[in-house]
């Protein structure tokens, strides 16, 4: 993952070591060379454009550092900014006071959301929670077996409408299901929400209905890295129309240029809470901006 990234700026950087000091020319070369390689990571411009010009003030102003060089000046600003636009803190996850805590999953088909109700659930239950899914996606064939295959995996719960009992509504289906979490005394519900291959009205209109009816403690954004620029599009799309209070990555295995990553957070301000890095359950953790940083810069 990033390696092209990586090595980009992994290289830019070694460049000015040995440099005894640096030029306002040399930044500018560097700033122009990080700049060249974000956009070829396809990190958004906006996200490029602030960054390179924090970069620069930084390293042209009076932040110097007795113990460091300038190169590895550079570099330390270099690092603290991409901490910086990839969210800064580890953002924690919002528990109810009162269980249980409801966690709503939007984005489109395919970004991963059941699998993640699984990795999710599997990764409560690490953390001593007693997590239970519930499966509002009727839209996609299957996604309710997907997601009570997904559940028995984890070993936790999943309330589905059963066929015949009379609940083909997402919006009823999730408010029975919070009660049925209330009853068996789960303190985590997790919900499943319906996804469409691209952004749509209707999609939209439902996920607002759940979360009007839920009334979640947070509502995670899911959105597969591998398309890049796109997933900064319908992250938009998304907090304009049912609105989110955190992002996570899938498929942050299959993406190889990071654009996703380093966007996402300063487009949309809300904050990466976890990524999944594989098909597995476990491939998944909660998202540390230092810790990806540091990847990044190799
Ligand atoms: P949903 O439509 O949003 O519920 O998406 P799914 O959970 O069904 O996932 C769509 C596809 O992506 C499935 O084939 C998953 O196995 C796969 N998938 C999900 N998360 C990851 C991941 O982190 N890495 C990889 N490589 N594949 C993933």
């Amino acid at each position: 993952m990033f390696n092209t990234l990586s090595d980009r700026l992994t290289s830019v950087l070694q460049n000015l070591r040995g440099k005894g000091r640096l030029s306002e020319a040399d930044i500018d070369a560097t700033a122009r060379e990080i700049r060249v390689a974000l956009l070829e990571a396809d990190v958004a411009l906006p996200v490029v454009r602030t960054f390179i010009a924090s970069i620069k003030e930084r390293a042209k102003g009076s932040e110097v550092s007795q113990a460091l060089n300038p190169a590895q000046q550079v570099v330390k600003i270099v690092n603290e900014e991409l901490v910086g636009i990839l969210g800064g803190e580890t953002r924690r996850l919002n528990l109810a006071k009162n269980p249980p805590t409801v966690i709503m999953l939007a984005g489109l088909q395919g970004a991963g959301k059941t699998t993640l109700a699984g990795k999710l659930a599997k990764w409560l239950r690490g953390q001593g929670h007693t997590p239970m899914l519930v499966a509002c996606d009727l839209q996609r064939p299957n996604a309710v077996t997907q997601l009570q295959v997904v559940g028995e995996r984890a070993g936790v719960p999943v309330f589905a409408p059963e066929p015949g009992n009379g609940v083909g509504d997402p919006v009823e289906v999730a408010r029975r299901g919070i009660e049925e979490a209330k009853r068996a005394q789960h303190d985590v519900v997790v919900v499943d929400t319906a996804g469409r291959l691209g952004v749509d009205e209707e999609m939209m209109r439902q996920a607002i209905d759940i979360r009007a009816a839920v009334q979640p403690d947070e509502v995670l954004f899911v959105v597969d890295a591998m398309i890049g620029q796109d997933a900064v599009n319908t992250a938009t799309a998304f907090s304009e129309g049912v609105g989110f209070t955190g992002v996570v990555l899938t498929k942050l295995d299959g993406d190889a240029r990071g654009g996703a990553a380093l966007s996402v957070r300063e487009v949309t301000g809300q904050p990466i809470l976890f990524a999944s890095n594989g098909e597995k359950l476990e491939d998944f953790d909660v998202f540390h901006p230092d810790r990806m940083a540091s990847r990044i810069l190799g």
